[in-house]
């Protein structure tokens, strides 16, 4: 049986990325067949968006999609692709699992966290009004005449919105993951003592959902305490529930902790579409230069194949990546001391490497 699967390249580091991890993923021997699409500021000349219908239509048919970084223009610009395309195709639940490998430059040992972060609502969701707008004025103007509060009409809004289902939808998402795999825990990220009613609602849901699974563990955890407690003792967490915002953040620290960005995988799941992504950016920096690090592409690859029941192939993948890691010869300049950077292998190499170990 063969696989479609959508294929964007993304830009910066993307497409380097991409074409190492097909690579790798081919030689796994599973059949798949790429439906390769484009999106990004370079699409915006030829079709007038940074995300053209043709990509959507795609992940629609395919159902599953695996993607290379793309950028988003800071401050003003277009609007994140990658919040687009979670809109779009209502990809609610992001999973980031964040483990410590063997051989990893850490500060840590054996973290293996797993972040699952809401995809659609909250702070980060993108309703803004900006400065000086007839909506940014008239929202001004009822919230002071509802709830009381002056704010400056100088001010640019975003609001942070969270509904009970899609709580709930994360929440269950969170303890269903944590009993398929295993997981002995779950906590969830708020700040509900200070935004009542938000994440109020939100740790309520929580609540509520975890009385369902009286065998998995459940506590709760203030945002800014639970990054003091990730750095001091990450050993004691397992799977992390978060609305949107603090699931973005929560997420990168994970990533630091075993060792950086460039092992760092991620799945964006919907109600039957999924589409996966390494959790960096397109580290334009290094755009051409067959530099970056490919395998948090290729792990996010790994739970591709998980996610289209090829586990054989997930586990190969997996042990030729984790063994790739822990032998220290052919990876990136990332993951080696700052001394022995000058032997690292670049993007295409390492994919060389593991294409020829899961041939052998
Ligand atoms: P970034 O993740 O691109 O880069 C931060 C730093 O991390 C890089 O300078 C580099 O030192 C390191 N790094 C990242 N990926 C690496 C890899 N594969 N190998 C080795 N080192 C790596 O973050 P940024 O600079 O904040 O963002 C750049 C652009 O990417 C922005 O436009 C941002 O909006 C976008 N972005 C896109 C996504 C996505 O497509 N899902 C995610 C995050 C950021």
């Amino acid at each position: 049986m063969s696989y479609q699967v959508t294929l964007i390249p993304g830009d910066g580091i993307g497409p380097e990325l991409a074409e190492a991890t097909r690579r790798v993923l081919d030689a796994t021997g599973v059949a798949l067949e790429w439906d390769v699409q484009q999106a990004g500021a370079d699409q915006i000349d030829a079709t007038g968006t940074p995300l053209p219908d043709a990509v959507l239509d795609s992940i629609r048919r395919n159902k599953v999609a695996i993607k290379g970084p793309i950028t988003t223009p800071v401050g003003g610009g277009f609007r994140s692709v990658n919040v687009g395309l979670r809109k779009a195709l209502n990809l609610y639940a992001c999973l980031r699992p964040c483990k410590t490998y063997q051989g990893v430059q850490s500060r840590y040992e054996e973290v293996d966290v797993v972040v699952v972060r809401e995809n659609t609502e909250d702070l980060y969701s993108g309703v803004e009004f900006d400065d000086g707008s007839e909506g940014a004025r008239e929202m001004i103007r009822v919230i002071k005449q509802l709830e009381g509060t002056r704010i400056p009409e100088s001010s640019a809004l975003a609001i942070k919105f969270i509904s009970p289902e899609a709580s709930e939808r994360i929440v269950r998402f969170a303890f269903d993951y944590a009993r398929e795999n295993g997981r002995k825990k779950v906590s969830a990220v708020h700040k509900a003592n200070i935004m009542k009613y938000a994440d109020g609602l939100f740790l309520e849901v929580a609540r509520s959902v975890a009385a369902e699974y009286p065998e998995i563990e459940f506590n709760d955890v203030i945002v800014d305490n639970m990054m003091m407690q990730l750095v001091q003792k990450p050993e004691l967490y397992d799977v992390l529930v978060c609305p949107n915002l603090y699931g973005d953040i929560v997420s990168d620290l994970c990533a630091g902790l075993v060792g950086g960005l460039g092992l760092a995988p991620g799945a964006n799941y919907g109600e039957d579409t999924a589409l996966f992504e390494p959790i960096h950016g397109s580290a334009p920096k290094y755009t051409g230069q067959n530099k970056a690090n490919p395998m948090a592409m290729m792990f996010s690859g790994v739970l591709m194949l998980r996610h289209l029941g090829e586990m054989d192939a997930a586990d190969r993948l997996d042990r030729a990546l984790s063994e790739t890691i822990a032998e220290g010869r052919n990876v990136t300049y990332d993951l080696l001391p700052m001394e022995e950077r000058g032997r690292a292998l670049g993007t295409s190499q390492v994919a060389d490497a593991l294409v020829e170990r899961l041939r052998a």
